[in-house]
């Protein structure tokens, strides 16, 4: 059974904005040493903004955006929803005959009986597209059109001012080990990191692979302390489920992941986790 005192603690996160879906969660809250964070959308803001067009010359320019708008207007991805938002125009989707999101990797839509492919540098070698990837201070999102590579549009995302004030409230209550798992590239996963102070990184990485470094975590800790995973579930709600406490952005969040998690952080701000955790700790004062 479950002492009182916890309904007490998950009574006081809830009006925090903080869901706590049981008082088992709240109690594993003092036992977290490692926190495991995923990048797009839980340390940054999951908007980004376009930085770069280039075109092969297969398309000129705006066709090139038009085509990344049209394959990404279904698509639940941050990434997709910014490419949309810098097309600004509004897409016929009446001509649009298929949608498929490949996660971790991007889209395939059918516009017209032609095949647009938009995503990672992944996303082209599994689909035999010949092309080069760039090496440049941003995500680099690759489209190629009937098969051919036909360029990229570079995207950058903003950290999220919150970000910092939950690393720097990690440190105060002394959680050292601070892991970042993404599907982002390593460029960009090295530069959040150093901006945040995360130095152990994981990058593109896909869903799968994200459940994997995470138990590989595990099993290095060989049952002392517990792993907490903080993510937005967008390709990352088999990781939410899978770790010790799962925790979701529940702002821009989908609802797989708010079912995947353990605790729910219901606005923007992942500081948040730290009154969950100073939260669980009174609670433990009072309870035993
Ligand atoms: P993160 O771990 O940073 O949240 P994801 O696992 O969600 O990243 O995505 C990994 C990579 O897959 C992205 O960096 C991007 O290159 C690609 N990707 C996924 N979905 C899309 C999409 N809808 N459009 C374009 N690229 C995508
Ligand atoms: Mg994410």
């Amino acid at each position: 059974s479950i002492p009182l005192g916890f309904f007490g603690g998950i009574g006081g996160a809830s009006r925090n904005g903080i869901l706590v879906k049981g008082g088992n969660y709240l109690e594993a809250l003092n036992d977290v040493d490692t926190i495991v964070f995923d990048k797009t959308g839980t340390l940054t803001k999951g908007i980004f903004k376009v930085k770069q067009i280039y075109s092969t010359g297969l398309l000129d320019q705006e066709k090139l955006l038009e085509y990344a708008a049209c394959g990404e207007s279904y698509a639940n991805h941050p990434i997709g929803k910014s490419i949309l938002q810098a097309y600004g125009k509004e897409i016929e989707r009446v001509k649009i005959q298929h949608f498929e999101e490949i996660p971790g990797f991007g889209t395939r839509t059918v516009l017209e009986d032609k095949e647009i492919l938009v995503g990672s540098g992944k996303l082209m070698e599994r689909e035999g597209i010949v092309f080069e990837r760039i090496e440049a201070a941003g995500t680099a999102v690759y489209i190629a059109f009937q098969k051919v590579y036909a360029g990229y549009i570079l995207i950058d995302d903003e950290l999220k001012k919150d970000a910092s004030l939950l690393i720097q409230g990690l440190n105060q209550l002394g959680i050292k080990r601070l892991v970042m798992l993404t599907g982002d590239h390593k460029t960009v996963a090295e530069s959040v990191g150093s901006s945040l102070g995360i130095t152990e990184i994981y990058a593109e990485l896909l869903p799968h692979e994200k459940v994997a470094a995470l138990e590989g975590l595990e099993r290095e800790k060989q049952g002392k302390g517990k792993i907490l995973f903080l993510g937005d579930g967008i390709n990352d709600a088999p990781v939410l489920a899978r770790a010790d406490i799962g925790a979701a952005m529940g702002g821009l969040g989908s609802d797989a992941a708010i079912e995947a998690s353990d605790i729910v952080i219901m606005d923007d701000a992942p500081s948040k986790l730290i009154q969950a955790i100073k939260i669980a700790k009174k609670t433990r004062k009072i309870v035993y």
